[in-house]
């Protein structure tokens, strides 16, 4: 079936990319539909002559289209914005450059046309910067615009549509659904929200969903509008609460389990798997299993030889060829450490057995994965603890050992990776370890006296509204 395409706006600083697509918003997205506010998303999607154009709406969505270029699939249309007013800029050739090699089919849009007679002089620029426009030898669609006064706009619309129908977007509705993470937060009263542009497939509430290492079951879905959704379709904007961390920018997200790396009772790499017991002695204890000796031995010099700094070190406990059983989890609980599987995959039991002793098993076909599995968990022993204290305000489900909070800095500072006591009704009742921070849902370093924030804290003790996180 035949899909909307998607759009990114591109140009120089200051030609009109903000106004032309607050234009385009405010023109074509009722008022009333938008229940007078539009909750920036990053995304929205119109509807001209029955059909739909998505745009992505991010600062700095230059940057996603960039990922384009690496390979990622995400614009289907460009419209490269020059001022008339102004001349073609070295922004401008960059963003020509970007789409260029990305052979995305692209528009041209000479704005500001309210200011200056005629465009003569940029469309010579343009043609000198080898964009060769049509009617002037070249094939390449333009349209003159005013961003401000909306004229131009509708053809410029159409203009859209008609690329689209030329380079013909589809989609299969039967398929699960796919596309990418626009943007991902914390929001302070629901969890993770996630912008995605959904490029094929049908996303349902309830759908298990996976972006790079986070995954995460669809339990709030939502429009652009923050409307409510039972499905959506492509190419539409899809806001989804439910993700268990924060999936990444620029990730492709698919229905269905992660792929490649499947971690089972971590809900993130080895960085958030860390035991904290680990993290005290600065060593990370290892299990090695492989499904052969060549490949067993590849996995155990490629560690060996990782580079550590100092006061880091990696202990090899064992390594034996095989599936990951449970005595392998036993033995794991037992001396803290993380099992690695290079091509080896654990059985039933076993995974059972390390839900509850909560014992993390990485698995990958890929050496690279695990190594940087591996080294995440290094890192992590630099643990950054700062003096703070946290009240817990509210909470948001929990899963494998981390778990979604929102609360109030009340004293000091609260940094990122901090390691905190737990604290219920004036006891410290256990510890745990914040693996992802953010105020005013961006990542945040540190919050300090007085601010809210939300957080990803890991730990084996269920956090409830009440509890205050103490630093040491
Ligand atoms: P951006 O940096 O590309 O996003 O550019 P903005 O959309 O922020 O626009 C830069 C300035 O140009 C602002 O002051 C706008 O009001 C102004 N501007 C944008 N489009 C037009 C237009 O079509 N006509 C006129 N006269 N001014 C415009």
């Amino acid at each position: 079936m035949k899909r909307p395409p998607i759009v990114v706006i591109m140009g120089s600083v200051d030609h009109g990319k903000t106004t032309l697509l607050d234009y385009i918003r405010k023109a074509n997205v009722a008022a009333k539909e938008a229940g007078g506010i539009t909750q920036a998303v990053g995304a929205y999607e119109i509807e001209r002559d029955g059909q739909k154009i998505t745009f992505i709406d991010t600062p700095g969505h230059e940057a996603f289209f960039k990922i384009k270029a690496r390979g990622a699939q995400i614009a289907d249309i460009a419209i490269l914005v020059v001022a008339a007013d102004d001349s073609v800029q070295p922004q401008t050739k960059e963003a020509l450059k970007i789409i260029q090699q990305s052979e995305t089919a692209f528009i041209v849009a000479i704005n500001k046309i309210d200011r200056v007679p005629n465009a003569d002089k940029v469309k010579n620029e343009l043609m000198q910067a080898g964009v060769l426009l049509e009617g002037y030898g070249g094939n390449i669609s333009y349209q003159l615009i005013s961003a401000k006064t909306g004229q131009g706009v509708d053809e410029l619309l159409d203009l859209i549509l008609l690329a689209a129908e030329l380079e013909h977007f589809d989609y299969d509705p039967n398929h699960h659904a796919s596309g990418f993470v626009l943007e991902a937060k914390l929001d302070s009263r629901r969890g993770v929200l996630a912008t995605l542009i959904i490029t094929d497939g049908t996303l349902k509430t309830g759908d298990e969903i996976a972006a790079g290492s986070a995954k995460g079951k669809v339990k709030i879905l939502e429009n652009f509008l923050g409307k409510r959704a039972d499905v959506l379709t492509p190419s539409a904007p899809a806001v989804v609460f439910g993700f268990e961390s924060l999936p990444k920018a620029g990730d492709k997200f698919h229905v269905g389990k992660p792929e490649e790396i499947q971690i089972l009772t971590a809900e993130a790499r080895g960085k958030k798997a860390l035991p904290l017991v680990l993290a005290a002695e600065g060593r990370v204890n290892l299990i090695l299993k492989a499904d052969a000796t060549g490949s067993l031995d590849a996995l155990s010099q490629v560690i060996k030889n990782l580079p550590k700094k100092e006061k880091q070190s990696i202990e090899i406990i064992d390594e034996s060829v095989g599936d990951i059983g449970d005595n392998d989890v036993k033995m794991a609980a037992s001396t803290k450490a993380m099992i690695i599987g290079f091509k080896a995959s654990a059985t039933k039991a076993a995974e059972t057995l390390a839900r509850s002793q909560n014992v993390k098993i990485i698995e990958s076909e890929i050496i690279y994965d695990l190594v940087k599995a591996i080294e995440e968990a290094l890192d992590s022993l630099d643990k950054l603890v700062v003096k703070g204290k946290l009240e817990i305000l509210a909470t948001f489900g929990r899963k494998g050992g981390q778990q979604i909070i929102g609360g109030k800095v009340t004293e000091g500072v609260i940094s990122n990776n901090a390691v905190l006591d737990i604290e219920r009704k004036g006891e410290v009742a256990g510890s745990g370890k914040i693996v992802n921070l953010q105020q005013a849902k961006k990542d945040a370093r540190s919050v300090a006296a007085g601010k809210e924030c939300g957080l990803m804290f890991d730990s084996e003790m269920e956090i409830k509204v009440g509890d205050v996180l103490v630093g040491h």
